[in-house]
């Protein structure tokens, strides 16, 4: 493959397309103008599944069906019922997914569950490296359980396998990097930490939708990820937790609200928890944000996971190919493994002057973002995305980085989200 330039589709590029048997998924998403959307790990766009779906929700049941709707709608089963769609996506047998909550108030749930199963150890095990709010949450959680410490790979260890040893409880991991965009060996990790007696957290932000996940067969303990990116949810659409069925009856966690409730319309003075998933919840969820997950999940449900991830290797694939000679002559450095086996679904390169590249890229309609200090990421979406858009990407990467055109004074202004 050479690299990518010019407006013209070279031929290999077109074939590529036709041959795509997921090409059908992308009339089902709305992708405005004729943008190249590379920020689906920050925010998916919108499935057409969910005009309808906001309607029906908006004017039928609420509007109209009032608090009938609990029932004659499923509202309050909704959680369940969703998560166990999400977890077929994810390797989870049904029972043991909800959606509910935010991630961050999903981790502190999890890590708390965690610690419930292994008294007596103390430590959390996490990584230097990883999305800010896990690690403010497990901050949180260590400052308010005397004697538990949080130890960090990247701070007190180098792999975050020195760390776990007989005093770990619980070992929060990433399965793909938000910022490299390295993927983990879910089952070979998850080994080594119950090997140790630990538990396994598992942070599915940057690989549900586009990894092949198998929770259960990696013999995974906790997870939780999120639905607005490669889920394509809706912006802020609530999260997901998965516990595996063996650890329901003896976890526990401390947002013991009324959802979580054996009986919650019982209205039984004490607390008692369900026997199964639902104890993970607290209280009453955003119904219309849970009826766009919904939508976002019926757009790609009906395809096999591993062909979603077969395609999406491709396209990380051939960016990498078509934008390594202007790397290499610019002096920009790729993050992201070159290996399949360990690469997620984006291309995370290195530049110091990454702002304004990603800026002029976005003013051509390319759409990646910036994570400081240096970090440009581009997420690449088997589901509404073609080998043509890759073309486009590289072709006007190439171009940005070979003419400098995004030396001009306006791409340098901050936005406050970058
Ligand atoms: C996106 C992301 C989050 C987001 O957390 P919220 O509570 O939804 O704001 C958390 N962790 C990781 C690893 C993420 O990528």
């Amino acid at each position: 493959m050479t690299r990518a330039h010019g407006p013209d589709l070279p031929v290999d590029i077109s074939n590529r397309d036709a041959a795509d048997p997921l090409a059908h998924l992308k009339a089902r998403f709305h992708v405005p103008g004729d943008l190249v959307y590379l920020a689906g790990n920050s925010l998916g766009p919108a499935p057409l599944a969910v005009f309808d779906e906001m309607q029906a929700a908006v004017r039928n049941e609420w509007a109209e069906g009032l608090i009938r709707s609990w029932n004659e709608a499923g509202w309050f089963s909704l959680v369940d019922r969703l998560g166990d769609r999400l977890g077929k996506l994810i390797g989870s047998d049904a029972g043991q997914t909800v959606i509910c909550d935010s991630v961050s108030i999903n981790v502190y749930k999890a890590l708390q569950a965690g610690l419930s199963l292994r008294p007596g150890r103390t430590t959390i095990v996490a990584e230097g490296g990883s999305f800010p709010t896990d690690l403010y949450v497990a901050e949180g959680v260590a400052a308010g359980r005397p004697g538990i410490k949080l130890l960090l790979e990247g701070v007190d260890a180098e792999r975050i396998e020195d760390l776990i040893d007989e005093n770990t409880a619980v070992v929060l991991v990433n399965h793909v990097d938000y910022k490299t965009g390295a993927l983990r060996d879910m089952a070979a990790l998850t080994r080594i930490i119950h090997a140790a007696g630990a538990i396994a957290v598992w942070d599915l932000c940057h690989s549900a939708g586009v990894v092949d996940v198998q929770l259960d067969a990696a013999g995974a303990d906790l997870a939780i990820g999120c639905t607005y990116k490669y889920l394509n949810c809706g912006p802020g659409s609530p999260a997901f937790i998965y516990a595996a069925a063996r650890h329901h009856e003896a976890l526990s966690q401390p947002l013991t609200g009324w959802w979580g409730h054996a009986a919650p319309f019982a209205f039984e003075r004490g607390y008692r928890p369900d026997g199964g998933i639902r104890k993970l919840l607290s209280g009453t969820q955003p119904i219309l944000s849970l009826r766009a997950v919904g939508a976002g999940l019926s757009a790609i449900e009906d395809v096999p996971m591993a062909e979603l991830r077969a395609k999406s290797l491709a396209m990380t694939g051939l960016f990498i190919d078509l934008i390594d000679e202007t790397c290499k002559a610019h002096g920009l450095t790729l993050m992201t493994p070159r290996e399949p086996a360990l690469r997620g679904s984006q291309v995370s390169i290195a530049f110091a002057d990454g702002y304004p590249v990603i800026q002029a890229l976005i003013a051509r309609g390319i759409v990646g973002d910036f994570r400081a200090p240096d970090t440009m990421r581009f997420g690449f979406s088997p589901s509404y995305m073609s080998f043509a858009d890759v073309y486009r990407a590289a072709a006007a990467f190439n171009e940005v980085i070979d003419t400098g055109s995004w030396r001009d004074p306006r791409f340098a202004k901050r936005n406050a989200v970058t």
